[in-house]
């Protein structure tokens, strides 16, 4: 999709995506290409192969001049919206990673982009954070997995509610 093609200009959200950063995923080349000189407007965890970053105020993404101004080469994560990505987990040479679409974007039927599309930049993702030699593993998230997220009491209710573990979403 090219910068004039993009339906996020249309957002109806007061405040979309790119102008309160949450929880965004990048690899250290991301960072270092598009963010490192920003380093001061976020809180950054540092998870060793990527990091995430969060806004400290309410402020938009630096990039973001009223439409993205990196459009073309914006990070694996600002591409995938509104799929986004869920749990990473480094396992010896295994990387798993999950993905999903619990996003509140308006548009997100319009936008969301076929699973294999998905994945596929996921594990461009994958490989530029963790190197192309690792062993990457790439799923939706499944409804039982969800279900472990959840204080106990809550996903026994769910399990007593549907009668048995939900199917995968
Ligand atoms: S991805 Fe959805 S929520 Fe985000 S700016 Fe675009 S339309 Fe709005
Ligand atoms: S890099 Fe572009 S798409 Fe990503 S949050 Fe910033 S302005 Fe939005």
């Amino acid at each position: 999709m090219s910068i004039s093609e993009n339906k996020c200009l249309a957002c109806s959200l007061e405040r979309n995506c790119c102008q309160q950063i949450d929880n965004l995923r990048l690899t250290k080349s991301e960072f270092h290409r598009h963010f490192s000189n920003h380093a001061d407007k976020f809180h950054i965890k540092d998870f060793g192969a990527w990091l995430l970053l969060n806004a400290k105020k309410d402020t938009a993404c630096p990039h973001w001049q009223g439409q993205c101004s990196i459009y073309e080469s914006r990070p694996v994560e600002c591409q995938l919206y509104p799929h986004t990505i869920g749990e990473i987990v480094e396992t010896g040479s295994h990387v798993k990673l999950t993905y999903h679409a619990r996003t509140a974007c308006p548009l997100k039927d319009e936008l969301i982009a076929p699973q294999e599309e998905s994945e596929r930049a996921i594990r461009r993702f994958a490989e530029d954070a963790f190197g192309v030699d690792a062993k990457i593993i790439v799923r939706t998230e499944t409804a039982s997995e969800l279900l472990l997220l959840l204080p106990r009491k809550v996903a026994k209710k769910v399990m007593r509610v549907c009668g048995t573990m939900p199917r995968s979403i």
